[in-house]
């Protein structure tokens, strides 16, 4: 079949309803295992002869529908499934390294992906830095002999600082360093780090995918080579996979994440210039804001802001967590890309395992919150938000 638009192959891509008694809704393959007809039929496919299922640790049709999606999705040659993003993140961190190796990373990472880069370098010696990633000299000083893996976030949680991914993949591109990036915050819809000359893309499924708030998954899209390689891995042998069940909900989350792109969007941005405005706020961290020091960077390398603001309270942490407790509508809760609007307080929650010193160092203050926007009606988780900042 020819490729599509986006917003076609969200709905359509990976699923023959012909080939399933006409079902419109794709089956769910909820097996852990699969029958050969004969011994012989069972020695072939262990030894990569023959297409077709063995154990669904290794492959489950459900969801390789949805990694064939996500695929086309970001525009790649194969997508992999996992149990959550961080079973993502590790899968890929770990199957690009080994010990003695370098990682050179976005500053201001996700929590558990800090913690993960710590690990690595306690068990397996697999070092890393921090760095701003804001020119090409000062990457190729960041660069070791023994870097091997380049991994970014952009906009990075919780400050949507931007990376520019092409500036970054041409500077790898010299080094042959892959370049992974995690495009969780964007979703594909808003950002395409592939077509950006990018390596590897991986999401925190649990997110704008699912879109519901129902899942945890992840998944991660490169090329066929690398993929397939991974698969037979830091995939299969860690095993952190996803079950048929989740990768159903998420085929079903993602054939709206174009329309609830959109409107997260567009509340999104209602609500940054409302927020920026009150005598409460100190300042907004959100890449749609003429204000913000990358717009010119977002507006080149994303196709809308997307549905996360961070803004600073006036005064301290306790202002911030009056302000939080004096909300009704919207929610105290990790997590973002939901129908229902989420605050978080990233220095005791989200980035609480982040020491205090790096947590400065990346502008995570005790006055800063997250916002996740979601897709009531903008005017009244406004007047939530407004009602809550009259009281601080
Ligand atoms: C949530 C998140 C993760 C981790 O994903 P899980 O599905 O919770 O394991 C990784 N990166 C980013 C940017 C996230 O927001």
């Amino acid at each position: 079949m020819e490729t599509k638009r986006f917003e076609t192959e969200v709905i359509h891509k990976g699923y023959h309803a012909l080939q399933h008694h006409g079902s419109l809704s794709p089956p769910i393959f909820q097996t852990s295992t699969f029958v050969f007809d004969t011994a012989e039929t069972g020695a072939s496919r262990f030894a990569g002869e023959q297409e077709g299922y063995i154990y669904s640790r290794l492959s489950n049709p459900t969801v390789a529908m949805l990694e064939e999606r996500i695929a086309s999705m970001e525009n790649g040659e194969k997508g992999l499934a996992f149990g959550s993003g961080m079973a993502a993140v590790s899968a890929i961190l770990i199957g690009l390294t080994k010990t003695g190796d370098h990682v050179l990373c976005s500053e201001g990472v996700y929590g558990c992906t800090f913690g993960l880069l710590q690990l690595m370098e306690e068990k397996f010696h697999i070092t890393h830095d921090f760095h701003p990633m804001h020119n090409e000299e000062s990457i190729r000083a960041a660069i070791t002999d023994h870097t091997t893996v380049i991994y970014i976030e952009s906009p990075i949680n919780p400050t949507m600082k931007l990376v520019d991914l092409e500036m970054v993949a041409g500077v790898a591109k010299e080094y042959g360093i892959p370049v992974v990036v995690d495009n969780t915050f964007s979703s594909p819809y808003l950002q395409r780090p592939l077509d950006l000359g990018c390596d590897v893309v991986i999401h925190s499924a649990t997110k704008y995918l699912c879109g519901h708030g129902d899942v945890i998954g992840g998944l991660a899209v490169g090329s066929k080579e690398l993929m397939s390689h991974l698969a037979m891995t830091t995939q299969k042998d860690i095993g952190g996979v996803m079950s048929p069940f989740d990768a159903w909900l998420l085929l079903r989350g993602i054939k709206t994440l174009p329309v609830r792109m959109d409107r997260h969007c567009e509340n999104a941005k209602k609500l940054a210039d409302l927020i920026k405005e009150h005598p409460a706020v100190e300042k907004v961290l959100f890449p749609g804001d003429t204000d913000f020091p990358q717009y010119e960077l977002a507006n080149k390398q994303m196709r809308n802001a997307g549905g996360l603001i961070s803004f600073e309270i006036k005064g301290d942490k306790a202002a911030a967590q009056k302000f939080m407790n004096s909300l009704k509508l919207t929610k105290i809760a990790v997590s973002l890309g939901d129908a229902e609007t989420l605050i978080q307080h990233p220095a005791t929650m989200t980035h609480a395992v982040v020491p205090e010193e790096n947590r400065m160092k990346m502008g995570i203050t005790d006055q800063l919150l997250r916002l996740s926007v979601g897709l009531e009606a903008w005017e009244d988780i406004w007047s939530d938000l407004q009602q809550a900042l009259n009281q601080v």
